[in-house]
């Protein structure tokens, strides 16, 4: 397969469109969604092939979709390609075109989860329709899953399926968003993949005071004060650099000149404040658990002293850390606060990594540089939360990873997920079909 993909990519195309058309907006709750649209249009479209296609729902109109390709022999690997189906909401006002036209304008297709991740539902579901109609009979089994949900929590989709549905989407390996976008260096692009996502724990810090009339405040216990002060604290709070190998090997790939400066753990975090901003933020989330305050509540009426305010926190760890460690860092942070205050966990899930130098690794190595010239791999932590992080625990090497076109770098990327005007070139797209085919034979009938 030479670098220009031969496979006309108006199928995928056409595909992504009606998924875009389809708007499965997810806007957190459980009644939004309406996946059951592009699991329809899916089913459908691989169903004609005479594909195995099942559906699995979990809740009413938030349907998933799984198909199969079942390999010769049990012992060989299981590759699952896993996309979603649900996208997030938009802001009218800020787009040029409609965010659910599906319009392909200059070489681009137009539309809400054109980057996140329509695209890679699309041309997964494209690559399994077109190994199937070439009667493809590998050695391991490939799985094909559209699911719903993964803007929210993920419980009507890729969790429902790990946890009652794991003989449908068990597997060896799993692809997922996102990653391959190309980065250029002297050597050569270095493309991105997803080894490992931080974690989440979200808490709330209720702190309490002593009501009274607001028109003699002097040496009262009032809670907004004292949330001031917590705020503070957590606002100055550094947690240490640290630097994993995986940064080590991603530097070293992508910024060989600055290998020494973003590999140094103590002068981190004055390199970051010198960096361009976004790659300085990059930078400090990929080699440090951040803290944010991100809500407040308190009072209750402008002349009462208040008696209780509850700051909410976004705490992003990496790989490695437990619950204790945050615990140790809450502590740390609000100092002698911590007694007076109350924290409760409102989520505390943890960060997922799966090793380099896997098999997958080996072939989304071999499969992209024959794709992208002069490419090669480097491991990346994504800073948010995917669905790998359900099948990373149940026992999967999943990561992160399609292929992009230069038209479309890191920034372009980066600015349109969740964001305004997203869209998507078509060579990406044909790139990204070719990445799933090359991979899933390289990967499956491999002896
Ligand atoms: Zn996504």
């Amino acid at each position: 397969m030479g670098s220009a993909p031969d496979r006309p990519a108006g199928e995928v195309v056409e595909l992504l469109s009606e998924l875009i058309r389809n708007a499965c907006v997810n806007d957190g709750t459980a009644d939004s969604g309406h996946e059951h649209r592009s699991a329809d249009v899916l089913s459908q479209y691989l169903g004609e092939t005479g594909l195995d296609v099942a559906r699995v729902t979990a809740r009413p109109g938030r349907d998933n979709l799984v198909a199969r390709i079942e390999g010769w022999d049990p012992t060989a690997p299981t590759l699952l390609l896993l996309g979603h189906t649900d996208v997030v909401p938009v802001s009218p006002g800020g787009w040029s075109r409609d965010p659910f036209g599906g319009e392909v304008v200059d070489g681009e297709v137009w539309g809400r989860g054109a980057v996140d991740m329509l695209n890679m539902t699309a041309s997964m579901a494209v690559a399994m329709r077109h190994l199937a109609s070439q009667n493809f009979r590998p050695r391991g089994t490939l799985v094909y899953a559209a699911v719903a949900d993964e803007e929210a929590l993920g419980t009507w989709g890729a969790g429902h399926l790990v946890e009652h549905e794991g003989d449908a989407v068990r597997a060896d390996y799993v692809i997922t968003e996102a990653g391959g976008f190309q980065v250029p260096t002297a050597a050569g692009p270095r493309l991105p993949v997803m080894v490992a996502e931080k974690g989440y724990y979200w808490c709330r810090i209720t702190v309490a005071g002593t009501p009274g009339h607001a028109s003699q405040p002097f040496a009262t216990d009032n809670a907004v004060i004292t949330a001031a002060e917590v705020v503070r604290r957590l606002a100055d709070y550094r947690p240490e650099a640290r630097i994993d190998p995986w940064w080590r090997r991603f530097v070293d790939g992508v910024f060989p000149d600055l290998s020494g400066p973003l590999t140094d753990a103590q002068g981190l975090d004055a390199l970051c404040g010198e960096l361009p901003v976004a790659l300085g933020r990059l930078t400090h989330a990929c080699t440090h658990t951040t803290l944010a305050p991100t809500v407040i509540h308190g009072g209750t009426k402008t002349n009462v002293i208040p008696d209780e305010v509850t700051v909410e926190i976004d705490i992003r760890t990496l790989p490695g850390q437990q619950t204790r460690d945050i615990e140790r860092m809450l502590d740390d942070a609000l100092g002698d606060l911590r007694a007076a205050v109350t924290i409760t966990v409102v989520d505390d899930n943890g960060s997922t990594a799966s090793p380099a130098d896997t098999a997958l690794w080996q072939t989304l190595g071999r499969v992209s540089s024959r794709l992208v010239e002069g490419s090669a791999l480097v491991p990346f932590l994504s800073v948010g939360a995917t669905d790998a992080r359900f099948f990373r625990r149940a026992g999967s090497v999943a990561y992160g990873f399609a292929l992009f076109s230069r038209r479309l770098g890191y920034e372009d990327y980066a600015a349109m997920f969740h964001g305004n005007d997203e869209r998507v070139d078509v060579d990406s797209l044909a790139l990204t079909t070719a990445l799933w085919e090359a991979t899933a034979i390289d990967l499956l009938t491999a002896s």
